[in-house]
């Protein structure tokens, strides 16, 4: 009975379905303080072959996740671990090639399951490894900062960053589960944790009103990482992008909409040097500018700006650059004409229009609203 989705007979923990039309769907599993039985039965019932290496990086391995996971599988697998080097800066080729040095050496054939514990830089990677390795191996995540819970581990992106742009190399490749333990965030540094809360918010804005106005008044419980409050935050994050990418997988609508704020952000994250920025603060600041352009165009109301701007501030996100910020227009135009939803030479853009809770994707936008965004922020 191979990856049939574990039956939830109690409370303790939810399952969200990420349902690909075509036979391919998995579960995720969200909970706080699974017991080890628990977790080695989702493990087990989703990982069909004998051999299996957990990557994880040098940050995440001293604080003992990775010992418990290798400690719960052992007696039913053979476990091989990878320790990479953390951080966004490691997200490339390079270390990428450990991984498959890795396997290659200790003979994993293609049966084989790579877990990918950690955040998103490791999700990213390890997927994308999956991917090639022997031209695709199952994988599992078991994400560890909230961006992973509620973004990066689902929906099958994956990939590594590239000198001349983030992102730019990698797979659509779907893990076979997705397993949530809220409890390791207790080690999550603040910063990382409201990093993270950057994309909750954005599910609010682009497709979840509802979800928007909990954060309004939750916020203060999300930030203390209260456990029911987190959990619920998970969850609904994880069933609006497998809403998403159930209608769109490989993004060729829809989808996109997932990355407001994103092309402004990712045009941040690079031109500032990678590691100046977070992902969710870029994403902040980005959504700042998206908002901003959208009222400018008129097609949201300056309330909808004002809250938008409160819950980010609430959430101790950034709303603009800082003064000795490198960014200017140049650099700006310079990032987002490389955005991969460039098409036919055309920028496009997700933006809100409307009440709370919708967007649009668009090419069709006067770029003097764009330009006079960009320079309102540097
Ligand atoms: P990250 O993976 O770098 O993790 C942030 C930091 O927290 C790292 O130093 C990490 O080692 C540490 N950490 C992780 N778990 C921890 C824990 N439980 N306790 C203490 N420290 C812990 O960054 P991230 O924000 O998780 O992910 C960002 C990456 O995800 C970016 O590369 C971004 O492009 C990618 N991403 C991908 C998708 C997608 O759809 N594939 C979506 C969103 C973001
Ligand atoms: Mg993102």
């Amino acid at each position: 009975q191979k990856n049939q989705v574990l039956d939830v007979n109690d409370d303790s923990y939810d399952v969200v379905k990420v349902d690909l039309n075509d036979g391919r769907d998995y579960p995720i599993y969200i909970g706080t303080s699974f017991t080890n039985e628990q977790i080695s039965d989702m493990l087990t019932s989703h990982i069909d072959g004998k051999q299996v290496l957990i990557i994880t990086n040098d940050r995440i391995a001293p604080l003992g996740y990775l010992d418990k996971y290798e400690k719960l599988l052992a007696p039913h697998k053979d476990v091989h671990t990878l320790v990479l080097p953390d951080g966004e800066a490691n997200k490339n080729l390079e270390i990428l090639q450990l991984i498959l040095d890795k396997a290659l050496e200790e003979k994993l054939d293609r049966k084989c399951t790579f877990i990918a514990l950690g955040g998103g830089v490791i999700g990213d990677m390890v997927g994308f490894a999956a991917a090639v390795y022997q031209r695709g191996v199952n994988f599992v995540q078991i994400p560890t900062t909230v961006m992973a819970m509620t973004d990066s581990s689902v929906g099958g992106k994956t990939g590594v960053n590239h000198p001349l742009g983030k992102n730019m190399i990698g797979a659509f490749h779907q893990p076979q589960c997705v397993v949530i333990d809220t409890d390791s965030l207790k080690t999550l540094p603040d910063r990382e944790l409201q990093s993270g809360i950057a994309e909750v918010i954005k599910y609010g804005l682009i497709r979840d009103s509802a979800l928007f106005e909990w954060l309004e008044s939750n916020m203060d419980k999300l930030l203390e990482r209260d456990p029911v409050a987190t959990r619920y935050a998970v969850k609904r994050s994880c069933e609006n992008k497998a809403e998403v990418v159930k209608a769109d997988e490989k993004e060729a609508g829809v989808r996109a909409t997932l990355n407001l704020g994103h092309t402004f952000g990712h045009a941040i994250e690079s031109g500032s040097g990678y590691g100046k920025w977070l992902h969710g603060e870029a994403v902040a600041i980005g959504t700042a500018m998206a908002t901003t352009m959208s009222a400018e165009l008129g097609w949201i109301d300056s309330d909808l700006v004002e809250r938008t701007y409160r819950l980010f501030e609430k959430a101790n996100l950034p709303l603009e650059l800082p003064l000795d910020s490198p960014m200017n227009r140049e650099i700006f135009l310079n990032y987002m004409a490389a955005d991969k939803k460039v098409a036919n030479g055309q920028l496009r853009l997700i933006l809100l229009k409307g009440p709370l809770g919708n967007c649009v994707f668009t090419g069709e936008f006067d770029r003097e609203a764009m330009v006079n965004t960009i320079d309102e922020f540097v």
